[in-house]
């Protein structure tokens, strides 16, 4: 495992080889082949997770990392090819984009090695962030969308189903956020 100042210093690289040098322009943000929106943490997915919890109780938390999971496929469908066009890992681009497109600076620390299962973890994840900036520190683990995107990564990349769980949550008051990713 590596410290985040590593972690930043390695993704800085790879970006270079991926980055657009005119991103905005039009009124439009396009990266990478997609357009953007930018929207403060202060209120995604903050109040949107908030909404959900009150309407659908515990539920909310398994419709974030449903359609979370559902996008992590996609993202791997995406940049697989991305990946394979400049010749880089995966995971080195996943983690890279990540950075980029500022969810966190993460790093998959285990990749399957052991019993197909898969551990990665993640510094200052949007999601625990927007929930500290608003409520302050959480009882319970917070990155349910963050938690679904990584397992449908997972899935996209081994090619079938995979269950994710966070087992440390900044917003709990842990360094990093970590995910263990298994077969189902
Ligand atoms: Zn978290």
């Amino acid at each position: 495992m590596h410290t985040k100042e590593e972690l930043q210093d390695k993704i800085k690289e790879i970006i270079k080889k991926l980055a657009d040098r005119n991103p905005c322009g039009e009124g439009k943000i396009n990266l990478l082949n997609r357009r953007y929106v930018l929207m403060s943490t202060d209120y995604f997915p903050y109040d949107l997770t908030r909404d959900l919890e009150e309407i659908f109780n515990a539920a909310g938390d398994t419709i974030l990392y449903k359609g979370g999971k559902r996008i992590g496929r996609d993202l791997y469908e995406h940049y697989i090819h991305i990946a394979r066009k400049h010749g880089i890992d995966i995971w080195d681009v996943i983690e890279a984009v990540g950075w980029y497109f500022g969810w966190g600076t993460g790093e998959v620390v285990e990749r399957g090695e052991n019993d197909g299962v898969y551990r990665i973890i993640v510094y200052d994840s949007f999601e625990s962030e927007s929930f500290l900036s608003r409520e302050g520190k959480s009882e319970s683990h917070v990155c349910h969308f963050m938690r679904g995107v990584l397992t449908g990564i997972v899935e996209g990349v081994e090619g079938k189903e995979y269950h994710g769980k966070e087992v440390k949550c900044k917003a709990t008051g842990d360094e990093y956020c970590e995910f263990v990713i298994e077969h189902k």
